[in-house]
């Protein structure tokens, strides 16, 4: 079996250490005999989505939003149409903001979005930074308890963002919070989830605590081309301890 990978704009979208992520889906696959795939595209560079099996795009500043909001004038019908196709994808705040309607900075300029998602996003005055717990979606939470032995209903992570993301009718959201702000603070939601396409706050390489996400993630991203697959299990003895540990820290 392989899996095609393609982290998109790694230059300019690495927040925290958000490229972390790439490198634990690839390692887990990788663990389990899966043979990876991995492609670098940026702003030069002209691809065919629906090729990739899953698509990274970590966070960023407004600067580097600017210019991958240029970009993906051109880029992003690609995008959606590989996510209509059943690409699956994960993107982080600054990238999850702009596969949104658009993103409003603070200084009123508008940066339009991909409309991939069914959602838009207005900087707000303060920022929404912390620790954060959530609760998977329910639908969610027993697809990544598939095949483990100990079940993980939850996410743990790290957010820092000013802009406030307000979801449309058309999508779900990936959780709900239990400590930390979210998508805006307001509404107890966290994170988007549309066919097998996912936005979220949580930045840095939050799929090292999150074991049964990241499963759920390399699942999906092959479920096109392979239908459901049967992942075996790894030890996750610490990546569990770890989310346990921030868990119990912030209930
Ligand atoms: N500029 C955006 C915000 O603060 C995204 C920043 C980020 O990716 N952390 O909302």
């Amino acid at each position: 079996m392989r899996i095609r990978v393609c982290h998109l704009y790694p230059d300019l979208l690495n927040l925290y250490g958000d490229r972390g992520n790439v490198l634990i889906f690839c390692r887990r696959a990788d663990w389990r005999g899966i043979e990876v795939q991995l492609d670098q595209v940026s702003l030069p560079d002209r691809v065919k989505f629906s090729d990739y099996d899953y698509i990274f795009v970590g966070g960023g500043a407004d600067l580097e939003q600017g210019l991958v909001s240029k970009d993906l004038e051109q880029k992003g019908p690609l995008l959606i149409d590989a996510v209509e196709q059943g690409v699956a994808l994960l993107s982080i705040c600054g990238g999850y903001q702009l596969l949104g309607r658009y993103y409003r900075a603070q200084d009123g300029a508008t940066l339009p979005g991909v409309g991939l998602f069914d959602l838009y996003t207005e900087a707000g005055r303060r920022r929404l930074k912390g620790n954060i717990l959530l609760q998977l979606a329910p639908e969610l939470q027993k697809e990544a308890g598939n095949h483990r032995e100990e079940e993980l209903g939850t996410l743990v992570g790290f957010e820092n963002h000013s802009g406030k993301t307000f979801l449309g009718h058309s999508v779900r959201p990936l959780a709900r919070t239990i400590r930390g702000h979210g998508n805006n603070g307001e509404d107890g939601t966290e994170g988007v989830s549309y066919k097998n396409a996912f936005g979220t706050y949580l930045h840095g390489p939050f799929l090292s605590k999150n074991p049964h996400f990241a499963d759920l993630l390399i699942a999906r991203a092959l479920s096109r081309r392979h239908g459901v697959v049967d992942l075996a299990p790894l030890d996750d003895a610490l990546e569990i301890n770890a989310h346990r540990v921030m868990e119990g820290r912030l209930r």
